[in-house]
């Protein structure tokens, strides 16, 4: 029988991210304003609702940027566009930014980074899962499987993984908990973690050896990302008969997987941008699903 191993994104991919977004922002916006800028929270409302009109009228223009590059367009999912919005806040006056440096300083990651993943680790901590219809079934099922190997890879911290999965009765893999079903998680995987630097290329069936997947006019996606790579790679070498990456996001967690040669899934969000669904079906190796019930009919005709 066909051994299958499924790389499954969390938020937005089992939980649902837009409502755990309007939580989140809240939280986010008075950290940011009382802890780092120490600013009054109603001038970091307003400028957050200023950039949020600037990004959705034009995200082309608007991206989460890492060390120079693109890690991920603003509006691929809720979490991505509240950190851009944030991240653009803090860039939005030259005060703001030193204070942002002072509190962060610069390290393999720049300040800006740093403190929007500050605010995002402390304050998706603090916001209660909502895990989406079907998830703990298609959890479940995943784990009982015989062939089906699942681990849980996310740029959230393995802490938070755990703590949430502990509502559906799931532990992780590797520690001491009580419960009957465990997965492994690979949490803090830096997906957006760019690096300018790297030389690695990656061979395009359309396009030929590249770094970077155009996918229209008004978009591309770098695939300059080590952190992500090596981590797909040491999966590649478990030796697996089919690696399938699952998410919602094509450019933190898609594009590379598709380049790599290894299956991608969408899952659809109702952030999904259409030029995202269109590029992953148009890819050999991708394909679009709707919801959970979906996924699960897709991955165990993988082992039927
Ligand atoms: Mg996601």
């Amino acid at each position: 029988m066909k051994r299958v191993k499924v790389v499954l994104d969390f938020d937005g991919t089992l939980t649902d991210e837009a409502r755990q977004a309007r939580e989140l922002k809240g939280i986010a916006q008075r950290m940011l304003a009382e802890k780092i800028l120490k600013v009054p929270l109603k001038d970091v409302k307003r400028r957050y609702n200023r950039v949020r009109k600037a990004i959705l009228s034009s995200p082309h223009k608007y991206h989460w940027s890492v060390n120079g590059l693109k890690a991920t367009y603003a509006h691929e999912g809720a979490y991505l566009l509240n950190t851009s919005i944030l991240q653009e806040v803090m860039r939005s006056d030259l005060n703001y930014l030193r204070a942002v440096m002072r509190k962060f300083p610069p390290n393999a990651l720049d300040s800006v980074t740093l403190a929007s993943n500050h605010l995002f680790h402390r304050g998706t901590i603090q916001v209660d899962p909502h895990f989406l219809k079907g998830a703990e079934e298609l959890l479940v099922e995943i784990i009982k499987h015989p062939t089906i190997d699942p681990v849980i890879l996310t740029n959230s911290e393995t802490k938070k993984i755990e703590k949430n999965l502990k509502a559906l009765k799931i532990g992780r893999k590797g520690t001491r908990n009580r419960f009957a079903y465990e997965i492994e998680i690979l949490g803090d995987t830096r997906q957006y973690h760019m690096d300018p630097d790297w030389e690695q290329h990656f061979e395009h069936h359309r396009y030929g050896s590249t770094q970077i997947l155009p996918v229209n006019e008004q978009f591309s996606i770098d695939l300059r990302r080590p952190v992500y790579h090596a981590v797909l790679k040491q999966i590649l070498e478990e030796g697996f008969d089919e690696v399938v990456v699952v998410a919602d996001g094509l450019s933190l967690a898609g594009a590379l997987p598709l380049v790599m040669g290894l299956t991608f899934v969408l899952k659809k969000t109702g952030f999904t941008p259409e030029w995202c669904e269109t590029c992953v079906r148009e890819h050999p190796n991708g394909r679009v699903v709707n919801d959970l019930a979906e996924l699960k009919e897709y991955l165990f005709g993988l082992v039927a």
